[in-house]
């Protein structure tokens, strides 16, 4: 039987770990890690997680900080809520909570968002230090899945990784933190020419295609790692991934279950990235070097 790449539980230990760096470093700080998730507009969806997101602040004692603005906001108050943050000297990290209300311009908005504050690591610069390999906040879903992998022994160094997909999200970023880790990554998007071949070839393999339950039990050879981002609404109820989880566990080394396995690692590195940030503005030294890969 596959083992489960269980991302609850490992979220749950990462966030005691964080309250205990919290606690320990509160009196040097003088104040807690603040986060602040901006949202703009009513997107039902974004509702949940941000809800999410407070709420797993609030568990650690990370304060949030986050503002709503209505769907008829204009760029420039937009781009002011998030001047105001960066100037804001008890916020530690800054999401935009995407997507955005129609005619609302992402690009500007995340660029003017202070990097040392980037908790989402898709600032610019922070994904040319990814790129490049020195320190910076990491994009939280990436990270996420590289912290699953470490806290089940997955081994990488030398290992054929394939991720599916290319976003500046999930795709890119993870085939830069897999490669960093020594293995040899492939990535596949939506023209690449005979996928089933290419991915029987992973030892370890990543899929972030947006695609419901597009990889099945002829896409995976024996004893694969396989790493699920995906996440669906299916018409009948319920939750999927881009994986087939039934016919593709029995083959597997260890799998990621949806939900319970990418997702609630996003949240929690979301909270790591606010709470090294934190740490690094008051010159506090932490323990969660393992986390920041
Ligand atoms: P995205 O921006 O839509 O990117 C999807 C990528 O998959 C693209 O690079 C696309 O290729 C590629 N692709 C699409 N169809 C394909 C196919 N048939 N074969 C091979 N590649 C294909 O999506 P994303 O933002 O990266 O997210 C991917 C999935 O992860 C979504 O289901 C999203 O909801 C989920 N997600 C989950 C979490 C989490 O916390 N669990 C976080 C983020 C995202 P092209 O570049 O050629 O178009």
């Amino acid at each position: 039987m596959a083992i489960r790449l269980d991302g609850k539980r490992l979220a749950a230990e990462i966030e005691v770990r964080l309250e205990a760096t919290i606690a320990a470093r509160l009196a040097i700080a003088g104040r807690p890690p603040g986060l602040a998730v901006l949202r703009v507009g009513d997107d039902p969806a974004s509702g949940v997680y941000v809800a999410n997101k407070e709420k797993a602040c609030g568990r650690v004692g990370i304060a949030s900080l986050g503002s709503h603005l209505p769907a008829n906001a204009q760029p420039s108050e937009v781009l002011a809520a998030v001047e105001a943050l960066n100037q804001n000297s008890a916020c530690d990290g800054i999401l935009l909570q995407l997507p955005l209300p129609d005619g609302l311009d992402e690009a500007p908005l995340l660029a003017a968002i202070d990097p040392e504050k980037d908790a989402d690591g898709l600032h610019a610069l922070n994904l040319g230090r990814l790129l490049k390999g020195e320190s910076g906040p990491r994009s939280c879903t990436p990270a996420g899945v590289m912290a699953l992998l470490a806290r089940n022994g997955v081994e990488l160094a030398g290992k054929r990784a394939v991720v599916v997909g290319r976003s500046i999200l999930v795709g890119k970023p993870m085939a830069l933190m897999l490669q960093a880790a020594d293995a040899t990554v492939t990535v596949a998007h939506s023209r690449t020419q005979d996928l089933k071949t290419l991915t029987r070839q992973a030892d370890v393999l990543v899929v972030a295609a947006g695609r419901a339950e597009m990889i099945d039990a002829e896409h995976v050879n024996d004893g694969c790692v396989v790493v699920d981002v995906g996440i669906h609404r299916k018409p009948t109820g319920g939750l999927c991934g881009d994986v087939r989880y039934a016919e593709v566990e029995p083959l597997a080394a260890a799998i990621t279950p949806v939900p319970g396995g990418v997702g609630p690692m996003t949240v929690t590195m979301l909270l790591v990235n606010t709470v090294v940030a934190w740490c690094r503005r008051h010159g506090c030294a932490h323990d969660l070097d393992d986390l920041v890969v």
